[in-house]
C-alpha cells in the first residue's frame, strides 16, 4: 500500500482528524473511533510499517517506543492495573487497517483472548 493513502499515516501527517491522547518519540496515540472497552487507544509509530510481520530486526527501538507510550497511555488513562496490549497482523489475522498498530484496551475486567 501507497504510505500516502494508508488511513493512519495520514492521522499521523493531520490530514485526518483523530482524538490524540499522547505522543512519544516518533510514536503517536489516539483513541480508537469504534471502541470495544471504556479506554480503547491505538499507538502506532509514525513511520509506516504494515505489521509487527514487516518489521526488521533493527526494530527493537522502534517496539521499544511503541511500549512505552502504550505503558504511559495506560497511566494517564488509569487503568495501570489491567489492561491489553494487543496487534493483529494481516487480514486472517483481524488487521482491518495495514499500519502497525497496538490497541491498548481497559477498564473493564478483560476475558481470555480466544476469539
Ligand atoms: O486491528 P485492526 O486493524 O482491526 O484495528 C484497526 C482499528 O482502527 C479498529 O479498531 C478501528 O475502529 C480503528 N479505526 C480508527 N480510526 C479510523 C479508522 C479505524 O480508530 N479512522
Amino acid at each position: 500500500m501507497a504510505v500516502d493513502s494508508c488511513l493512519f499515516c495520514r492521522i499521523v501527517a493531520g490530514e485526518v482528524p483523530a482524538e490524540r491522547v499522547a505522543t512519544g518519540d516518533g510514536v503517536l496515540a489516539f483513541r480508537d473511533i469504534e471502541p470495544r472497552a471504556p479506554v480503547h487507544v491505538l499507538v502506532v509509530p509514525e513511520r509506516h510499517v504494515a505489521s509487527v510481520h514487516e518489521l526488521d530486526d533493527g526494530a527493537s527501538g522502534l517496539l521499544a517506543d511503541c511500549f512505552a507510550l502504550c505503558r504511559q497511555v495506560a497511566e494517564q488513562e488509569g487503568i495501570a492495573d489491567g489492561y491489553r496490549v494487543t496487534t493483529n497482523v494481516g487480514e486472517r489475522g483481524g488487521q482491518s487497517v495495514a499500519h502497525l498498530h497496538f490497541h491498548v484496551l481497559g477498564g473493564r475486567q478483560l476475558g481470555h483472548i480466544d476469539s
